[in-house]
């Protein structure tokens, strides 16, 4: 089994291995304006009775929790799939949706995509890409519908790739079952090859329709799209507020169990940058409680600021999904390296060099989490919103009143001016209200 087969964000594995879907970065191209996929506009045919962060995340919240776009407890999935009868493309296209994010958590640097086939009215074939070095959406759709893939209508989430990696191009394999029409959700987000997929399945004589449900598949792989975009990870900052505005560290219960946004979080995020003094409590270390997902890669920081804030002697769950990040002050104790835990010592932590580090290790999505010690964020914040890596924020308010905490990270963004946020979100339970936004700066 190849290093991307089996828990890839673990072993290393190097971009060109398993990029399948995604071609290389080029450092010379001009990424086109970010801003053109913002604001995420739910799609009309999308339902949102349980829409927040991801719109699928939510598929099986606990019970009494309430969205802001007014649904009450919602359908078992974000996407309602339900013909309007007239024109079905939309309705394919979020079923392609919907199978993609079976794999949520496992696809990167790979994207999530879904297809489905159909003929006569009927679905003949569906599939999804599971993980790197797997076969794409469209190959396990075509075996699934076998000869009747033959004139029959090909629904993908995103335009079928037309290159070489570890199995043949998709196009080919949709002209060699000789399917009579394609419909893709949003063409491939990589400028230099956008679109060239959809040219050679019209060059082959199939019919191409294109950008239907195209905000819905662009939300389904914002991450993704950014890191090809920009070459770097997609940023989410999360942290909890009193409600009267000051910074906390806590969590409230209900969301880590599973449906809960925090156990959601840590399923679709390929990282999670902690502070070292959660592992001086391991109930403070918590995992995605939702079934079979992949938890994150945890990126430990570890600043020697005070006595009690020690290097982790033990990390009791050690899995091979750790690093931690140190400065030079501070010395790495023998215990982490027996554990095998790898350590970056630097003359000072940086996002930069985190972003770099996931970056190489074909993670596209990290999540700042603000908990533990607030020091240890203060810097990374700063730079975060300084060089405008943070793209977005999951805000969750408790019902405590608190006084301000000794050291407030937030306080540089608390101090900015004129920075949009977009697409804002809520929910709320009657224990906390959870805020999520997008910055536009
Ligand atoms: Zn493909």
């Amino acid at each position: 089994m190849s290093g991307c087969d089996s828990n890839m964000k673990a072993q290393g594995f190097s971009i060109s291995d398993c990029n399948l879907h995604m071609p290389k970065f080029s450092t010379n191209a001009t990424p086109p304006n970010f801003a053109s996929f913002l604001p995420f506009h739910f799609p009309s045919k999308l339902s949102l009775t349980c829409g927040f962060s991801n719109p699928l995340l939510w598929a099986h919240r606990p019970r009494g929790w309430r969205s802001s776009n007014g649904g009450g407890p919602g359908p078992s999935l974000m996407v309602k799939c339900v013909s309007n009868g007239d024109n079905d493309d939309g309705f394919y296209i979020r079923r392609c949706v919907e199978l993609a994010r079976k794999a949520v958590g496992f696809t990167s640097p790979n994207p999530m995509v879904g297809c489905v086939i159909v003929k006569d009215g009927n679905v003949v074939g569906q599939g999804f890409h599971p993980k790197p070095g797997q076969p794409h959406a469209e190959v396990f759709a075509l075996r699934d519908a076998g000869d009747l893939a033959e004139n029959a209508t090909a629904y993908v989430s995103l335009e079928p790739c037309n290159h070489f990696g570890r199995t043949p191009p998709c196009t080919e394999a949709l002209i060699k079952a000789k399917v009579k029409k394609v419909v893709a959700g949003m063409v491939d987000p990589n400028p230099i090859v956008a679109s060239k997929g959809l040219d050679r399945l019209r060059d082959a004589g199939i019919e191409v329709v294109v950008g239907i449900e195209e905000d819905l598949c662009k939300i389904l792989n914002e991450a993704y799209i950014h890191r090809m975009l920009t070459g770097r990870p997609f940023l989410t900052l999360r942290y909890s507020l009193s409600v009267n505005g000051n910074l906390l560290d806590l969590i409230g219960d209900i969301v880590t169990s599973s449906g809960g946004y925090y156990s959601c979080l840590l399923q679709e995020y390929d990282a999670v940058v902690l502070s070292s003094s959660l592992f001086s409590n391991n109930l403070s270390v918590l995992a995605s409680q939702e079934p079979g997902a992949n938890q994150p890669f945890r990126i430990i920081i570890h600043k020697d600021l005070s006595s009690s804030n020690k290097i982790p002697l033990v990390i009791n769950d050690a899995t091979g999904k750790e690093i931690i990040f140190t400065d030079n002050r501070t010395k790495a104790a023998p215990e982490v390296a027996q554990q095998g835990i790898e350590t970056v010592a630097l003359d000072q932590i940086s996002l930069d060099a985190i972003l770099d580090y996931c970056n190489s290790q074909g993670l596209c999505s990290v999540l700042l989490d603000m908990r533990g010690c607030f020091n240890e964020f203060e810097d990374l914040v700063t730079e975060g919103i300084k060089k405008r890596y943070i793209n977005k924020f999951v805000t969750e308010v408790l019902p405590i009143w608190n006084g301000c905490a000794e050291t407030d990270p937030l306080k540089p963004l608390k101090s900015l001016e004129q920075v949009k946020v977009v697409n804002l979100q809520s929910k709320a339970s009657d224990q906390s209200i959870v805020v999520e936004g997008y910055f536009k700066f």
